[in-house]
């Protein structure tokens, strides 16, 4: 009998983002995404004889924003290598990278592990890189190359082998993108290919300490794919070693349509990139005035921002989740509490879960229904704030609220003149409920003895029956207590 259990999975994750400066790397040229093939492009990032190329300073602002935000040591003094191989799509023979001396090492990025709780997995490095071209395979089996993307300004950052599972590792790319979209440096566009993936995998048995053989799986264009491909690849090498086979190091494609990973042929993988440092480029100098400037500059990181909703907001940590899950959307969620009246304060004004339900449910419904971004959705956080408190003095129920916010997302009028215009405010009166509810009282007899006989169920038959006499405007509350009032009463 094989024992697949007595195996264990370790993977390390080499993330690649593209930074989101204007320029690209080492020239001036535009990084900007779907222009004409071959227009971004000068001497410099072609590599021509004679061009030097020129440190972009916000690749380095940018690189130091994530290593602070991960906590790693930013060295003061870092420099760059080439990566020399040849490729169609890379005109210069060489990449400029850095190797032996990277900017920022150590580090950590904190998970939540469903069932077992934070876990920090470690930053081995980040460093500076500049992007390859891209080569299109046409349909008549000529091959085009686009050089706009050389030379477009990237970081890779490496992960200890620290992640045990495909949650972990995409729970691990989760944080990433979320810290790098929160930073401002990377859209975090994996579809796109902003933000690239590679998995290291291997397989050892449970209590060993040293690593087994891994293999490098690459190629995954969404989280979906990473978390499928490391299943595909653990399962295949433990399958293989508990069958008293060898993993042969080698580097795999994962291919998302037959849900395989296949191997490179061996050519493509063979990598000897001779790497030496760039003549043409001087260290990088980081001083501490530049670290303590960043350090001040950063954003409240998610995590962090996260626990304050928990323990500040009183929020449950599944609402804190998704409301950090990006930074726009716990910016809207925190311009709506700051719009309502009477905040700071959970007792004396809306609680902030109040808040949270109508972000969660209406504002990010709307938001995925319309594929915009919470920056985009067209109720300003003002006035979703005052409709909530519209509803918190009593103006409107809850169930014409949702009416009102619908309107609202078409005209984008201030909620208060939707409610006049349209004639949604809530009904208070207790003569006019009196009499709504007299009618339906009246006009069921049988109902009102199937009350009076126990079956207390049919209660919300008159609940609704009133409500829908009254248009839907009646206060649900002195609806329930007038009928109640008045159900109690025909007993005696
Ligand atoms: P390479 O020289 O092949 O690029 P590195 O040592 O630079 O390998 O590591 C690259 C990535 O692979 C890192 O994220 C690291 O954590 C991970 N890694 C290294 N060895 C193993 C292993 N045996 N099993 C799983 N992941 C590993
Ligand atoms: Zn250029
Ligand atoms: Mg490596």
């Amino acid at each position: 009998m094989k024992d697949y259990g007595a195996y264990e999975p370790v993977i390390g994750l080499e993330v690649h983002a593209q930074m989101l400066t204007s320029s690209k790397a080492f020239c001036g040229c535009s990084t900007k995404f779907g222009s004409q093939p071959n227009t971004n492009v000068c001497p410099i990032c072609l590599g021509l004889p004679g061009s030097l190329p020129v440190l972009n300073v916000n690749l380095v602002e940018f690189i130091l924003r994530m290593g602070l935000a991960l906590h790693c040591r930013i060295a003061p003094r870092s420099v760059f290598a080439r990566k020399n191989y040849f490729y169609p799509d890379l005109p210069k023979g060489y990449q400029i990278s850095q190797y032996e001396e990277p900017i920022c090492t150590g580090g950590y990025v904190e998970i939540d592990v469903e069932g077992e709780g934070r876990k920090k997995i470690g930053i081995t490095r980040i460093h500076m890189e500049e992007d390859a071209g891209k080569s299109i395979h046409d349909a008549d089996a000529s091959t085009l190359v686009d050089v706009n993307r050389c030379g477009v300004p990237l970081i890779e950052i490496v992960s200890e082998p620290d992640i045990r599972s495909p949650r972990e590792a995409s729970l691990y790319l989760n944080r990433v993108r979320q810290m790098v979209t929160y930073l401002g440096i990377c859209d975090g566009n994996m579809e796109e290919g902003s933000l690239r993936c590679d998995a290291n995998v291997s397989v050892r048995r449970k209590g060993e300490v040293e690593l087994g053989t891994k293999t490098e799986v690459k190629n995954m264009n969404s989280f979906r794919h990473v978390e499928r491909a490391l299943a595909y690849e653990i399962d295949r090498q433990t399958g293989l070693i508990a069958d008293g086979g060898k993993v042969v190091q080698e580097t795999l494609l994962w291919d998302a349509d037959q849900n395989i990973a296949v191997p490179m042929r061996s050519k493509e993988e063979a990598h000897d990139y001779r790497y030496f440092p760039d003549p043409d480029l001087a260290p990088v100098f980081v001083d501490e005035p530049w670290i303590k400037r960043v350090e001040t500059s950063l954003p409240e990181l998610p995590v962090p921002r996260r626990d304050r909703f928990i323990e500040q907001l009183g929020l449950p940590q599944y609402d804190a989740d998704i409301l950090t899950s990006e930074k726009g959307i716990a910016d809207y969620f925190e311009a709506v509490l700051a719009g309502l009246p009477g905040w700071p304060g959970q007792t004396h004004g809306v609680p902030a879960k109040t808040v949270s339900n109508w972000v969660m449910t209406e504002v990010l419904r709307v938001v995925g229904e319309q594929k915009i971004t919470v920056k985009e959705f067209p109720i300003l956080p003002a006035r979703l704030a005052a409709l909530i408190a519209l509803i918190q003095d009593g103006t409107v129920s809850g169930s014409l609220a949702k009416e009102v916010f619908a309107r609202m997302l078409v005209t984008r009028d201030e909620p208060r003149t939707i409610v006049e215009q349209g004639g949604l405010a809530q009904v208070s009166d207790a003569g006019a409920i009196e009499e709504a509810a007299e009618m339906v009282l009246n006009a069921n007899a049988p109902q009102i003895d199937k009350f009076l006989a126990g079956n207390v169920k049919i209660f919300g038959f008159f609940v609704g029956e009133t409500m829908k006499l009254m248009k839907g405007k009646g206060n649900p509350k002195l609806v329930n207590d007038v009928l109640k009032q008045k159900l109690e009463a025909r007993r005696r």
